[in-house]
């Protein structure tokens, strides 16, 4: 007989030597194995324990099933359950975790059926149609079983499977969402078991739930399936797991002190911001929170005209004439609100750069004009899906402590640079560490790859001259232009990204922007997009989780209560605040007649940075009593000492 092609991917036949695959480890060394050896097998060449220990195999950085064929010449790293704060290693946990949960459901629900249960962020969640609906009860029972189910011990089994055999399968067991789940699966299909249940799943999965060292149950919501709400309502169970105990005690102590530092709590806690169902993603602002506000915006106000940038108002509706000219209507027109007037299409400004390029364009402008930098705080919007709103952090409604820089080509150096600059010096005031991050050209860029390259160059070069790191986020830059955007982590160990600076090259094209040069000739300016602290919502909203609400004293909105100890006090009170106010400080005087003691504990929820108390003593007029945040002693100081301080302390 002749030799037949053998097709790839079998198993080599009898006849055939034994083939070879090298793998390669994370030290270089390679290691043979025979032709078929799975990540499993790797483990165990290279020894029994770290076979027994094994939860993962990375191949070529991305997580596989130890029970998967390794190929020719793929770099492997085997993951064990000392990777316990590996992220894919907590994936792999956590998913396995879910289908425990899922046998746990339907063995204390008798007719539940399973949807789909994927490992998220921090956790992982299960969707089930149960018989009956079931209440928060229903988590310590589930809880209670998958741990039943992990001292008893079970073993995750793989089995590939064709489309007709998994369809007939998950029919015959009743469970509909499986059946649909396989006719909408693109390629092959694959069964992960363990004790009585079956789940339709890719994995990667544990080889046993052995590892599962800390399983919690957290909360049940509502999920429609496939997330579309004309289909039946699920029920997701959200819960986390981790290879130790310690690691989910901390966990669960962050979101303990996340519920509490909620800026949505903390907000109404304070007096700040509120929300009405008549008004989605847009806050409502009362005056305590205004005050924290203005002093945001006087601090943009003063910083800006020190660093030469002219202050600007522009219209907050245009003609979509305008969108289509800077490019919003083709890449940007789902994020924005769009409304019909006299038969024309306007567009709610959801960013002030186009206005400002109109504005640009009103005047003649000469080389000698430039850098031109034009600030504005306009108000924007931004359609979003109201799924997605979250208090101050995704809003529709929001302001920018925004600027355009039009400079020569000569000048963007030294621009960025002066962002850079001041970015620092704002972060530093709030006592935050600022990390850059460069983001490059996305998939639907305006412009040519040259001015991309140009561009690009240009941030590079501003960041290496700075000596400072930046990741860098492929793709994920704006369609106009690349960005150095500014991030913080906050005291839960969470990044956000807050402000950004952009280099466009494109919008002043689009708009015919010129500059009369030194050579008499027209020329085209840059413009640098920049917004420091971003909007003052998102900055505020994660501001008050960082700091819990203890806002530095020159941004706090009240920075001394009075309590007068007895009615006869008031007018003692009243005249403190008065002279209070006169020198800058945000007083306040809580008259309301209750406790002395309760009043004080008003005030530290209130998260007030000094309370003066007013009693016989001070009436005299000679010493204050203050009592600090976060301090037990009252302090008695010279009356007009103590109000130097608090005069001191209370501006910027
Ligand atoms: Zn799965
Ligand atoms: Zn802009």
């Amino acid at each position: 007989m002749q030799a037949r092609e053998r097709p790839a991917g079998a198993e080599p036949a009898a006849e055939y030597p034994l083939r070879i695959v090298k793998v390669v480890l994370p030290d270089e060394t390679a290691l043979e194995l025979p032709d078929g050896a799975t990540g499993l097998d790797a483990a165990r060449a290279i020894g029994p324990r770290l076979a027994e220990q094994a939860v993962l195999v990375r191949v070529d950085g991305e997580p596989r099933d130890l029970r998967l064929p390794l190929a020719d010449g793929a770099r492997i790293q085997i993951l064990t359950t000392r990777d316990r704060e590996d992220p894919d290693a907590l994936y792999v946990l956590r998913h396995s975790a879910a289908h425990l949960l899922a046998e746990a459901a339907r063995r204390l629900y008798p007719g539940t059926k399973v949807a789909i249960g994927p490992p998220i962020e921090h956790g992982f969640y299960y969707d089930f149609e149960f018989p009956q609906p079931v209440g928060e009860e229903a988590l310590g029972r589930l809880e209670d079983e998958v741990r039943r189910e992990i001292a008893e011990g079970r073993t995750f089994e793989r089995e590939e499977i064709g489309r007709d055999e998994a369809r007939r399968r998950f029919e015959a067991e009743g469970e509909r969402y499986k059946v649909e789940l396989v006719d909408t699966a693109e390629g092959e299909l694959s069964l992960y078991r363990q004790g009585d249940f079956t789940d339709l799943c890719r994995g990667p999965h544990l080889q046993t739930a052995a590892p599962i060292r800390a399983v919690k149950l957290l909360s049940l919501a509502g999920a429609y399936w496939r997330g579309d709400e004309r289909n039946t309502q699920l029920t997701r169970v959200y819960g986390t797991a981790f290879y130790d105990r310690q690691d989910l005690n901390e966990h669960l102590r962050r979101l303990e002190e996340a519920k509490r530092r909620d800026h949505r709590r903390l907000g109404r806690q304070l007096g700040l911001f509120e929300f009405s169902e008549l008004a989605p993603g847009m806050p409502f602002w009362h005056p305590k929170g205004m005050a924290v506000w203005n002093v945001l915006e006087d601090l943009r106000r003063r910083e800006n005209a020190r660093r030469g940038y002219r202050e600007i108002r522009t219209p907050q509706l245009y003609d979509a004439e305008l969108w289509k000219t800077s490019g919003h209507w083709e890449k940007f027109r789902e994020d924005m609100f769009a409304l019909e007037i006299e038969q024309r299409d306007f567009g709610l400004k959801p960013m002030n750069c186009p206005g400002h390029c109109l504005l640009y364009a009103q005047a003649p402008r000469s080389y000698r004009d430039l850098p031109l930098r034009l600030a504005e705080a306009g108000n924007l919007h931004r359609n979003e899906l109201s799924g997605v709103l979250h208090g101050l952090l995704r809003v529709r409604h929001f302001v920018q402590d925004d600027a355009h820089i039009f400079c020569t080509r000569e000048q963007i150096h030294d621009e960025l640079d002066g962002c850079l600059e001041y970015a620092f010096f704002l972060y530093d005031l709030f006592g935050l560490e600022l990390r850059v991050e460069l983001s490059t050209r996305p998939a639907n860029k305006l412009g040519t790859d040259e001015e991309w390259d140009f561009a690009e160059a240009a941030l590079e070069a501003v960041l290496a001259a700075r000596g400072l790191e930046a990741p860098v986020s492929a793709g994920e830059g704006s369609f106009y232009g690349p960005k150095i955007d500014l991030h913080m982590t906050d005291s839960l160990g969470r990044s956000w990204q807050l402000g950004t600076v952009q280099l466009d090259l494109q919008m002043p094209k689009r708009f015919g922007l010129a500059y009369a040069g030194s050579d008499n000739a027209e020329h085209t300016p840059a413009l640098i997009h920049r917004a420091l602290l971003g909007s003052f919502e998102r900055f505020l909203g994660v501001y008050l989780e960082h700091t819990g609400g203890e806002l530095p004293v020159w941004l706090a909105p009240v920075q001394a209560r009075i309590v007068p100890v007895a009615d006869r006090h008031g007018e003692t009170a009243g005249g403190l605040a008065a002279e209070l106010a006169t020198r800058g400080v945000r007083a306040d005087v809580d008259a309301s007649g209750e406790t002395l003691g309760k009043r004080i504990r008003t005030a530290e929820l209130e998260r007030i940075p000094y309370v003066l108390v007013v009693g016989d003593t001070e009436a005299e007029g000679e010493t204050l009593a203050l009592r600090l945040r976060g301090e037990r002693e009252v302090v008695v100081r010279p009356r007009a000492e103590a109000l130097d301080e608090l005069a001191q302390a209370a501006r910027l």
